[in-house]
């Protein structure tokens, strides 16, 4: 139950800007997807956002890819 971590919304995670690995923030993001399209409302995905800590690059992965 209680992780000894930090800081628990931080992971280690490979950044490809520094090459090495960073602490990422980590959040989940609802995206609408094609939001011209007409059918938007039902097209909206949950992403998994990874901010570097070091560089602030920006990870982004659709959670849904089967
Ligand atoms: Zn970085």
């Amino acid at each position: 139950m209680k992780a000894k971590r930090p800081n628990p919304d931080t992971n280690l995670e490979l950044c490809p800007d520094c090459g090495r690995e960073t602490r990422h923030a980590v959040r989940v993001e609802i995206r609408t997807e094609n939001p011209a399209s007409a059918n938007a409302a039902f097209s909206r995905e949950p992403y998994r956002v990874a901010v570097c800590d070091v560089c602030e690059a920006e990870s982004i992965q659709r959670m849904n890819d089967a």
